[in-house]
């Protein structure tokens, strides 16, 4: 889609920190965060939402974020995972994406809003390196 901002990203037309890619996913730092380590998992295929998107790209969404659990609360030291997906309401950007959400000890997020002093970079290097 000509004008979805994640569309974009997709094609390198904008930057992302980007943990992970294959031939139907990618998974990039949001980039305001709830917590540390806030995560979008998104096919490279448009779809507007959970109503829309193939079964078989779906299955393969949910199989990274199974076998990359353990992965993430190693990487991030979190004690688990909220996991989020809009459809209309409350979805700005209307390309398919669930939200991963590690959750810490005393965090008292509020999912309503994102934490503004989050340092990105220095997340992203923890994923990576
Ligand atoms: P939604 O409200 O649609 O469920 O969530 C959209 C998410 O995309 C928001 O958490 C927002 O911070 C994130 N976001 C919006 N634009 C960009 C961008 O250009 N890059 C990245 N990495 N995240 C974005
Ligand atoms: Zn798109």
């Amino acid at each position: 889609m000509n004008d979805c901002i994640f569309c974009k990203i997709i094609n390198g037309e904008i930057p992302s920190k980007t943990i992970h890619e294959d031939e139907f996913l990618k998974v990039m730092l949001d980039i305001n965060p709830k917590t540390n380590g806030h995560l979008l998992v998104l096919p490279k295929t448009h779809y507007e939402n959970l109503f829309d998107i193939d079964d078989n790209i779906l299955l393969e969404i949910i199989n990274y974020i199974r076998n990359n659990y353990n992965y993430l609360k190693e990487r991030l030291n979190c004690e688990g995972l909220t996991i989020a997906q809009n459809n209309g309401y409350g979805q700005d950007v209307k390309h398919f994406h669930i939200h991963l959400i590690p959750r810490y000890n005393d965090d008292k997020i509020d999912l309503t809003k994102y934490e503004k002093t989050i340092d990105i970079d220095e997340i992203y290097n923890k994923l990576m390196d």
